[in-house]
């Protein structure tokens, strides 16, 4: 399972483990449970892009 970064617009990035069937789900920051952006990258070396 790929491993995605997200950031938080008040809190900054954060990773989060998603599945490729979730990975375009919103997230939520793990601090101020605010909706968070998945980064354009992640870091896994997966070839699958989800955006
Ligand atoms: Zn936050």
């Amino acid at each position: 399972m790929p491993l995605y970064e997200f950031r938080c617009d008040d809190c900054g990035v954060f990773d989060e483990w998603r599945s490729l069937a979730e990975c375009n789900n919103p997230a939520h920051c793990p601090t101020c449970e605010e909706p968070a952006k998945k980064c354009l990258h992640h870091r896994c070396c997966c070839l699958v892009r989800c955006d």
